[in-house]
């Protein structure tokens, strides 16, 4: 099968190097791809995401069988509906069903309508309308730009000063004339919950915790993610079937009875509450860094799961196996991340890292100049780990993190402290 992979992150670096080991691989091709990729696939960088007449053209020229849409942006500007349109198979929803994540005022009415747990919300148009809910719910309250903000369109407000003060700076984070979301403050531990949906069938794919803030003890300012591991042991068995009964089966439902069948991977951000799973977010992608952790776990095929997802054949399929082991992620990036930062400091040791048992380090902000590697963004690598538990995956990740001579990087040294903890 010639396969043609689109992103440039570690996520698309575990899935490529994942999707090389399918025996039914026969060619696969990156746009734009980064040096991990590259071990694996043949990478044509000068092709941005957004041309979306240049994709089709390689998937014509190339006799693409299935392309894998990695990050979210191309999948909400409607690449999934352009490839579909041209008779090729495509891991990842069209731009109806990707509102699941670009609107999160579509998801929170889609849950109104049927019932799927989540936080109480008002939707306001006015900034006064807004301030007097606000007052009549009190604190702590989060208020929600709507649309796709990158982690920067949310504010978690403990006081109800800060909520007040918080109601035009949401407004103005939005694009102008939309309407902001406030919700109801959920308290819990926080999981990420991954299935595959074909239209119909949906097959649990594993849950992970991520870590977002930047510093040791969960400080410091927002990121992408800094860490990551998986299984979740807060997300067991029972959580797990409250949450594919309750929310995300529903979901699959609602948006193929209503004419818009999800096609890809689903990914559920939930709070574990003391009244039971309740959904945050949708994405409509795999998550970066999480996916690093559940491919390491991953026992079977991946080509053959993506390509049954693609082409409404999940049911055919015997599940997902996921090893019972651990599985750690730590994310090594640029000094001053994810404020501004230097490209192009020199990384050394990534093979001596990446030869450690039970160990892989998947690229995420690199480039190669003149055959040596540079950092090239403000999440460089993932260094990760596989181990009979969340210890030895841990120590296995911190000691390939040693072996990396890159004085220009830094990583949190206490990932998956909360899962040790439990
Ligand atoms: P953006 O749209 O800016 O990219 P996002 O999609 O990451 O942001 P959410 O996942 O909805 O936005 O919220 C970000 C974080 O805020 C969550 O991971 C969670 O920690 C916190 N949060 C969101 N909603 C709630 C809630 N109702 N109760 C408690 N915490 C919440």
């Amino acid at each position: 099968m010639k396969v043609l992979l689109l992103g440039s992150g570690g996520r698309e670096h575990a899935l490529a190097w994942k999707l090389a080991q399918s025996p039914l691989l026969t060619t696969l091709i990156a746009i734009p791809g980064n040096p991990g990729i590259a071990e694996h696939a043949r990478c044509l960088e000068s092709i941005p995401l957004t041309d979306h007449d240049a994709i089709v053209s390689i998937c014509a020229a190339e006799k693409i069988d299935l392309v894998v849409v990695g990050p979210e942006a191309p999948l909400v500007d409607g690449i999934a509906d352009r490839l579909a349109a041209e008779g090729i198979n495509v891991f990842g929803p069209r731009r109806a069903p990707a509102q699941l994540e670009g609107s999160k005022l579509f998801t929170k009415e889609l849950c109104r309508q049927h019932d799927i747990p989540t936080a109480a919300f008002g939707r306001f148009s006015q900034a006064d309308a807004a301030r007097a809910y606000v007052r009549e719910r009190g604190a702590p309250i989060v208020l929600k730009a709507d649309g796709l903000m990158a982690g920067k369109g949310v504010v978690v407000a403990m006081s109800l000063d800060e909520a007040l003060a918080a109601v035009d700076e949401v407004f103005a984070m939005g694009t102008p004339g939309t309407e902001i979301l406030i919700e109801e403050f959920l308290e819990g531990e926080e999981v990420s919950f991954f299935c595959l949906v074909d239209g119909e069938t949906v097959l649990p794919f594993g849950s992970a915790q991520d870590h977002k803030r930047a510093f040791d003890g969960d400080q410091g300012p927002n990121t992408g993610g800094m860490g990551a591991y998986s299984p979740a042991p807060v997300f067991t068995a029972e959580m797990e079937r409250r949450t594919l009964s309750e929310i995300v089966k529903p979901t699959a439902r609602a948006l193929a009875d209503g004419g818009s069948p999800y096609r890809g991977i689903i990914f559920a951000g939930l709070m574990i509450t003391i009244d039971g799973p309740k959904l945050i977010e949708y994405n409509v992608r795999f998550g970066d860094p999480e996916c690093q952790v559940l491919l390491m776990r991953l026992e079977g095929d991946l080509l053959e799961l993506l390509h049954a997802t693609a082409t409404g054949a999940l049911a055919d399929e015997r599940g997902v196996s996921m090893a019972p082991d651990a599985a750690i992620t730590v994310v090594m990036a640029a000094r001053g991340y994810p404020g501004s930062y230097e490209k192009g400091t020199p990384i050394k040791g990534v093979g001596a890292a990446g030869a450690l048992p039970g160990v892989h380090v998947f690229h995420a902000g690199t480039r190669l100049e003149g055959g040596h590697l540079v950092a090239n963004g403000g999440r460089v690598l993932n260094v990760t780990a596989i181990g009979a538990n969340v210890a030895e995956a841990r120590e296995r990740a911190y000691d390939a993190v040693a072996l990396i001579d890159w004085p220009e990087g830094f990583c949190r040294s206490d990932i998956a402290w909360r899962a040790l903890a439990e």
